[in-house]
């Protein structure tokens, strides 16, 4: 040892990154992924993986899998090897994004057009931006050779938008070993959320079930000049209605009990105290609509407290003169953590009656990861270093993301994207929205603690 210069143990785990350069690279590889149109159907996610990422990775010295169900439709995985004395962490992304429609866009919505401090592009938000920041960040700690304590795995997954059977779900089946993680992150988390004059970052713990149904009418076949009412549309038409008028049951489940919990906290005085009484149902359907500053607000709070069922097709008849002996639907209900599919069923028959027939066609179960581990400490300190005057909050969201079959390997998954966004740019409003954009400098940050977050958890 250098007796005049020790350089110390965090020295030697702690290179002096050159966040330029970094972040750069990771701006510039964002661009080539929203200028490739990978919109799901029919997704092309291999104009991606295998063109930009596989390449990219294979230059530096890593042997990233390339796996596909079907032609054009790639799923890649690599993997940074640690010394094994702790269980895998996962970043996972997908690089399919759902359409866009130039005449509603501000800028070409597959251009990577830079203009007023951000990045416009569908797949900006959800969620190209959170690939690069996951393949910069794994290519930094290959670079630097970071000794790791345990393995780092990049999955970069097709077909999330239309439900992930070419994609998280069939890797997840066909090859297990290679996503098998203690820890998974993320879509969907640790983006800045203004309410009441706060800025919070919630990081997902927890997402709702599905549980997709085909609901049949049946009845007399008849003429059209001799209305009966024995009608199967009618019929029909009366069970989406009963499906459509309330949501199917209200519960303050865990997750939503620590984040509105931490909302209200975070408000203080009769604001959170407002807050805090949306955990009860009479309060919520009360005062929801008052609180919250639009509609779509207080719906996405209103899905996060609610079993919910969504008519989203409707067939029947094939000739305007002849009432059809058939009629059907198909529901998109939402379950809460600790519902099932049957107690989601048994909700449906109450509201619709017996004579309809009830076919589930999909589903999946919710995840909610329960309790505290080291991982979501860290996170919690990151969100304290990107934003120091924001609150940390853990959320359940409405929607599903990857996490699903992961969650069913084992893994505790969370959605953590860090990024900063204004108050004039809503997160919710851009997922799937149009002018999908993404300050640069917000996510020159987000970067940065990511990076740190995933050395500092790995590294031995
Ligand atoms: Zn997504």
């Amino acid at each position: 040892m250098n007796s005049v210069v020790d350089p110390g143990e965090d020295t030697a785990l702690a290179p002096d990154w050159d966040w330029q350069e970094l972040e750069e690279e990771a701006l510039d590889l964002l661009k080539r992924m929203l200028r490739v149109d990978t919109t799901n159907p029919p997704g092309n996610e291999a104009l991606i993986i295998d063109e930009i990422l596989e390449p990219l990775l294979r230059r530096e010295g890593l042997e990233p899998v390339v796996l596909r169900k079907k032609e054009g439709r790639s799923n890649l995985v690599v993997r940074l090897s640690g010394d094994g004395s702790e269980a895998p962490l996962l970043l996972h992304g997908h690089v399919d994004v759902v359409a866009a429609d130039p005449a509603r866009w501000s800028h070409p919505p597959f251009d990577a057009v830079e203009a007023e401090g951000c990045i416009w592009g569908r797949g900006a938000i959800d969620m190209k931006q959170t690939v690069a920041m996951q393949i910069t960040t794994l290519l930094a700690l290959h670079r630097a050779r970071v000794p790791l304590s345990r393995d780092l795995i990049v999955a970069v997954f097709a077909d999330e938008e239309m439900g992930s059977a070419l994609g998280s779900i069939w890797l997840a089946e066909t090859h297990p070993e290679l996503l098998r993680a203690e820890y998974a992150l993320g879509e969907a988390g640790a983006y800045s959320v203004h309410f009441g004059g706060k800025r919070f970052y919630p990081i997902m713990v927890a997402e709702k079930g599905f549980v997709w149904l085909e609901l049949t009418a049946r009845g007399e076949p008849g003429h059209g000049s001799m209305p009966s009412r024995d009608n199967a549309v009618l019929r029909l038409a009366r069970a989406a209605d009963a499906l459509g008028r309330r949501p199917l049951r209200f519960e303050a489940t865990p997750p939503m009990k620590a984040f509105v919990g931490a909302l209200a906290d975070g408000l203080g005085g009769p604001k959170g105290a407002i807050v805090r009484s949306l955990l009860k149902p009479i309060p919520f359907r009360a005062l929801g609509r008052a609180l919250f500053p639009d509609a779509r607000t207080a719906d996405a709070f209103s899905a996060m407290l609610h079993d919910t069922a969504a008519p989203t097709m409707l067939g029947a008849g094939i000739k305007v003169n002849q009432i059809p002996s058939e009629a059907s639907a198909h529901i998109d209900c939402r379950t809460l953590p600790g519902q099932t599919t049957q107690g989601l069923i048994d909700l449906v028959r109450r509201r619709v009656g017996s004579d309809i027939e009830i076919e589930v066609v999909a589903e999946g179960a919710p995840v909610h990861i329960d309790g505290s581990d080291p991982l979501l400490d860290a996170m919690k300190g990151a969100i304290a270093s990107l934003d120091p005057g924001g609150i940390a909050v853990t959320n359940l969201i409405s929607g599903f993301t990857d996490a699903k079959p992961l969650a069913a390997l084992g893994a505790r998954t969370y959605g953590f994207s860090p990024l900063v966004l204004p108050e004039g740019i809503s997160f919710a409003a851009m997922f799937h929205g149009d002018d999908e954009r993404i300050p640069v400098g917000g996510f020159r940050k987000g970067l940065r603690v990511f990076l740190e977050l995933v050395r500092e958890f790995c590294g031995e």
